[in-house]
């Protein structure tokens, strides 16, 4: 069978972690940075290293069959792929960033001032949507030093921890939208095997990366109250304990609602919790 071709970042903030998603899938392949493309061992899969940027383009044109690239690059782009999954990395998102001591107020103000980007495409929209007009000044870097050269009265960037806007004197003012890592596809390739096979040990990644895997013991007059707390993958498993009538539960817990189903157990007679990572989940 063909090989599928996948195309992630070469360096930057999402490389390392999609290098260890498609090993965690049990790829085996070697990483160098230094090759644009490389061969899995043990997949039809053949991976190719490249600039954010491009990945939309080499979907949508179908030289690369897959790419993980975050969705501010996506949208950014206007072009045409298919999302396959949302994978829970390189999440930020765009906002509008003013100086801290801008007349800006509301949203409304934007309208006629002077906005740095280099997300032309995904600002327009915004502003449609808000009906405002603002003038889009495209930069392709260090945008946030804009408003102190009088470039621009507001900037719209990523932000992940407001850090760098505080260093330059600016406040976030508006979110524009939120963004993660995505697995895209080219249209068109749904019902390809290989994928359906990579899909499904991605999702098991996933998966389990939002659950933990818990151990805990109970007395048996408890133990109707502890399952009814516990859902888990189908149901928990019960194990007799040496000690009469204790047992000891094994279930799975999201990680979303862990402390409180953990509070929860307790109060309910829970004891010796014990929480392990999971590796994978195949359903
Ligand atoms: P390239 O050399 O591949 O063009 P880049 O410099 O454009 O890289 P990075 O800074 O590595 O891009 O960011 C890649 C992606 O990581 C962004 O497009 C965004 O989706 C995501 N990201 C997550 N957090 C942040 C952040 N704090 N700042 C910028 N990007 C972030
Ligand atoms: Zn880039």
């Amino acid at each position: 069978m063909k090989n599928l071709k996948i195309a992630i970042q070469k360096s930057g903030r999402l490389n390392e972690k999609s290098v260890q998603l498609l090993k965690n899938c049990g790829l085996d392949f070697e990483n160098y940075k230094s090759s644009l493309i490389t061969t899995v061992n043990n997949f039809n899969l053949e991976i190719l290293f490249l600039r954010d940027d491009d990945i939309p383009g080499y979907v949508a044109q179908g030289i690369a069959d897959l790419g993980i690239v975050g969705e501010n690059v996506i949208d950014e782009s206007q072009e045409n792929v298919t999302y396959l999954e949302r994978l829970g990395f390189g999440r930020c998102t765009l906002k509008i960033g003013i100086p801290k001591d801008s007349s800006i107020i509301s949203l409304q103000d934007l309208d006629g001032k002077a906005i740095a980007t280099s997300y032309p495409n995904i600002l327009q929209e915004f502003l449609a949507e808000n009906n405002l007009s603002a003038e889009i000044r495209q930069i392709s870097g260090s945008v946030e030093i804009a408003p102190g050269l009088g470039l621009s009265d507001a900037i719209c960037d990523i932000v992940s921890t407001g850090g760098t806007l505080k260093s330059n004197g600016l406040k976030p003012f508006a979110d524009v939208r939120r963004s993660e890592a995505i697995l895209i596809g080219r249209e068109g390739l749904a019902e390809n095997p290989i994928l359906c096979e990579l899909l499904q040990r991605v999702r098991s990644v996933l998966r389990a990366k939002e659950t933990k895997y818990v151990v805990l013991n109970v007395e048996k007059s408890n133990l109707s109250q502890i399952t009814s707390l516990l859902p888990g993958v189908k149901s928990p498993t019960v194990v007799p304990l040496a000690e009469e009538n204790w047992v000891a539960v094994h279930t799975v817990i999201p990680e979303d609602d862990f402390w409180d189903k953990i509070n929860k157990l307790k109060a309910a007679g829970a004891q010796g919790i014990v929480v392990m990572p999971i590796e994978k989940i195949i359903l």
